[in-house]
């Protein structure tokens, strides 16, 4: 069976070293040793600064939103629940403006319309779905007109860079997830990327009950800490980074190439690079879609339609200002095995097959 998605191992050694060397240091949480040298190392490796490190990618964007101030946000509906949901639960007001038809990311025509029509939501959330980046200017330019703030799902864009800048650094926070089954991970785990360091400053206490060292609780908080066992793996996790980031970028082109005669694909921004953090296409109808799955199935090539459905679907009472294009893709979308130990000749296969049910 060619998997889905298959997460990175960490290094059995290496981890037992660092768990090793959290029981000489006694200190299991609470931004300890690893925890400070993990933040270092990915804010280094990312190119960014006022990184905080979350215990998983959902807390990462409730924290945000806290920290920012937001209590009402316009969202994308093309995207893994969580995007939404995290804000859902805390009672913030939600409504949704549609995503663009080539990239699958939220449209800034669609949010202009949106505020247009008396949007009042001061927090926009936008994923950069797939790992392709949003079209960043635009929303940048509406964020000033409307007086809104941003806040980048960037779950999937670890290592995503526009020009020689990481995407992380636009919008007013940006949030990573760093789950088992990411790019990246830390088993379970999440960072926020701040634009101001205040905010950066205001979360460290959130994600610790509200409490300031030597000041007691400032603000209402929550428990929001990533662990030393999980610092631990993603220091070791670093270590790879490098070669799973250009090994499944290739896998990406090596994917496009062979498919783009065959089936649609999201437009790709065009000064992005690729990490290669997801494999989708968008097929013509949701019966050639399950045909597809079907048939892929039957020759051990596992797919997921993924993301479905549209996330207005779910949260019906939301203000919907347009999903339209999200509803459309959402039918046809199906994402293809991508992962790390993925090689070469399984994408041949892959391809070979597809062409063949098609
Ligand atoms: C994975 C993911 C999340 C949630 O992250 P967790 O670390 O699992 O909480 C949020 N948004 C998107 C787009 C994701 O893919």
């Amino acid at each position: 069976m060619i998997a889905l998605n298959s997460p990175v191992k960490p290094n059995l050694k290496k981890l037992a070293n660092l768990l090793e060397q959290i029981n000489e240091n006694g200190w299991y949480t609470n931004f300890g040793p690893l925890h400070q040298e993990l933040t270092e190392k990915l804010e280094d490796y990312l190119g960014v600064k006022n990184l905080l490190l979350t215990n998983n990618g959902t807390s990462a964007l409730q924290v945000a939103a806290h920290a920012i101030g937001s209590n009402s946000i316009l969202s994308t509906p093309f995207s893994f629940v969580a995007t939404v949901s995290a804000f859902k639960w805390q009672k913030d007001e939600l409504a949704f403006a549609d995503v663009d038809k080539q990239s699958l990311n939220l449209s800034p025509e669609s949010v202009r319309l949106a505020y247009r029509k008396g949007c009042k939501a001061d927090t926009l959330v936008a994923t950069h779905v797939y790992g392709n980046p949003c079209d960043v200017e635009a929303l940048d330019k509406l964020s000033e007109e409307n007086n809104f703030q941003i806040i980048y799902d960037a779950a999937h864009a670890f290592g995503i860079k526009l020009g020689n800048d990481s995407v992380l650094k636009y919008g007013d926070a940006s949030t990573l997830s760093f789950h088992a089954t990411k790019i990246f991970h830390t088993v379970e785990g999440g960072a926020i990327v701040f634009k101001d360091r205040s905010n950066f400053e205001k979360a460290e206490e959130i994600i610790n009950f509200g409490i300031r060292p030597g000041r007691g609780v400032v603000d209402v908080g929550i428990n929001a800490k990533m662990n030393e066992y999980q610092a631990a793996v993603g220091l070791v996790n670093l270590e790879e980074i490098d070669n799973i980031l250009s090994h499944r970028a290739e896998l990406f082109h090596m994917y496009c190439e062979g498919l783009k005669d065959i089936v649609d694909l999201p437009l790709w921004h065009p000064e992005a690079n690729a990490n290669g953090a997801y494999m989708p296409i968008l097929l013509q109808s949701k019966e050639e879609l399950s045909v597809v799955t079907k048939g892929l199935l039957e020759r051990n090539i596992q797919s997921r339609h993924y993301f479905e459905p549209s996330l207005d679907k779910i949260f019906v009472d939301s203000h919907n200002y347009g999903s339209k294009n999200s509803t459309s893709a959402s039918e046809r979308i199906l994402c293809l095995p991508m992962h790390a130990h993925l090689q070469k000749v399984d994408i041949k296969k892959v391809l070979l097959e597809l062409r063949d049910i098609l």
